[in-house]
């Protein structure tokens, strides 16, 4: 599998060490699968031990969160938080409230969270935390008695100059106004030790917006250099309809493109002529209603039940922005007949591996989540920034520093994708290259 036996050595000891966590595992050894060149050209490395260096987190906290439901019981919960690096800058990263979080979640997300910050060009390291609390059917109440219980513990591992947490799954707006509230009324003192805040109390313009323009100006900037090509008059398929997609949407019709689909948990719409995002903003962000209504108010377009005959569609573009594992190798093969030429990653791991291989492989340009969908992130950062220096900047600041944030992870990205990558869509391998070097140096001139 390695061809460098110090690579080999380090991932059977981690294996070993982390043999419950098999997230945690999976995600190394994919890292490891793309920076093993790096090793072998740099031997200096394995003399400063620093694989295993980079492979341990600085720190991993998991503590116990008691709150109470409506009918006055008791109940119990797992908080956890996970600093991984804080080579580049105080930690970074969201917070995650799903029944299916466990440590090993949690670390694979640190880790990947660590390049993806790298990535950014911003000072922030990496970290990510979470509950195994299910916010899903909970009063509003009860979410903000376990948001205080959680802050309770956690303010004191974090900070605007140590740890500034943001959301994730499960933590949206609400939840994080209430962790704030619950730290500034724990510390006195109002900081921007939390992103995704409200815009009244120090949040971030075009936050909303971030992932998804950030996804179109990152493929934009790909297909230009790569493809001497752009979105105009491109078909383009997106699946989801939450937050990545519609802004993903928004940004790839105003870039002269033709969104024919998009989809929910449940279905899939096809709408020829492109779809009205008036009409979807009005079922998912006011309704909170299914993608299935589309064609009844618009009076056009069609629904189909089950959403992966999505990528059945033809397009030239295909974004996936709902969720992990939605596109597998049989998907990659239907769009790769239907003519695609470039797949942007919008939601965190939609693709599979072998998928991901298979698009490589065909010449389709590859943007891969960790680079391409680190608007969000970095618009954070910006928020982190504005808070720092007590001023907001207006949406068009914002927007034109994301867009030249994106294509910089996409320059950066690209030299070492054409030094190390397979061939010269191989942008995956590019970005956890780029990602890395940089925590790496900066480690070094740190010293142990
Ligand atoms: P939202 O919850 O706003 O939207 C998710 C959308 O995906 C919903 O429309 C949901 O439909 C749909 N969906 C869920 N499962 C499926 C499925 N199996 N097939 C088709 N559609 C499905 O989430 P976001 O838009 O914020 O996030 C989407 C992805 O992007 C996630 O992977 C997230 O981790 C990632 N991401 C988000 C960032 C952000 O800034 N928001 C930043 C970086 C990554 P339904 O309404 O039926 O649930």
């Amino acid at each position: 599998m390695f061809k460098s036996n110090y690579v080999k050595k380090v991932f059977e000891e981690f294996e070993l060490k982390n043999k419950n966590m098999p997230e945690y595992i999976n995600a190394a050894k994919e890292i490891l699968e793309s920076i093993e060149p790096l090793f072998i050209d740099n031997k200096e490395y394995e003399n400063l031990a620093l694989l295993e260096r980079f492979l341990e987190p600085e720190r991993f906290v998991e503590f116990k969160v008691l709150w109470t439901d409506d009918s006055g019981k008791i109940r119990v919960n797992k908080g956890y938080r996970c600093q991984y690096n804080s080579a580049l800058g105080p930690y970074k990263g969201g917070l995650r409230l799903h029944p299916t979080v466990n440590q090993s979640i949690i670390k694979f997300l640190a880790l990947e969270q660590t390049l993806k910050n790298s990535l950014t060009t911003l000072p922030m390291g990496g970290a990510k935390g979470g509950s195994d609390f299910d916010p899903k059917g909970k009063s509003d109440t009860e979410i903000m008695r376990f948001c205080q219980s959680f802050m309770t513990e956690l303010y004191k591992y974090i900070g605007p100059n140590v740890d500034v947490p943001a959301g994730d799954i499960g933590v949206g707006a609400r939840e994080i106004g209430y962790l704030f509230g619950q730290y500034k009324r724990i510390t006195n003192e109002f900081s921007g030790t939390l992103t995704g805040k409200g815009l009244t109390y120090g949040g971030s313009l075009a936050r909303k917006e971030a992932t998804g323009y950030g996804l179109c100006y990152y493929l934009s900037a790909a297909l230009t250099k790569i493809k001497n090509d752009s979105f105009k008059d491109k078909i383009v398929v997106i699946s989801g309809s939450g937050n990545v997609a519609i802004y993903a949407n928004e940004k790839a019709t105003s870039l002269g493109a033709k969104v024919v689909a998009m989809s929910d948990s449940n279905g899939y719409i096809y709408d020829e002529k492109g779809i009205d995002l008036a009409v979807v903003k009005r079922i998912k962000e006011q309704e909170r209603g299914r993608i299935s209504l589309y064609p009844k108010y618009l009076g056009r377009g069609e629904y189909f039940e089950g959403s992966s005959g999505i990528w059945s569609i033809k397009c030239d573009i295909a974004l996936p922005c709902a969720t992990q594992n939605e596109l597998n190798l049989e998907d990659a093969k239907k769009l790769v007949s239907n003519g695609v030429i470039a797949v942007g990653e919008g939601a965190n791991m939609p693709s599979s591996l072998d998928a991901i291989k298979y698009f490589v492989d065909n010449n389709v340009l590859f943007a891969p989540a960790k680079a391409a969908n680190a608007g969000g992130v970095a618009t954070s950062g910006l928020e982190m920034s504005q808070n720092s220096m007590r001023l907001s900047w207006s949406f068009q600041e914002v927007d034109e520093k994301l867009k030249s944030i994106m294509q910089n992870i996409f320059e950066a990205s690209y030299n070492e994708t054409l030094k190390y990558g397979k061939n010269k869509y191989d942008l995956l391998t590019g970005a956890n290259i780029a990602g890395f070097k940089k925590v790496a140096e900066a480690m070094i001139s740190q010293g142990i």
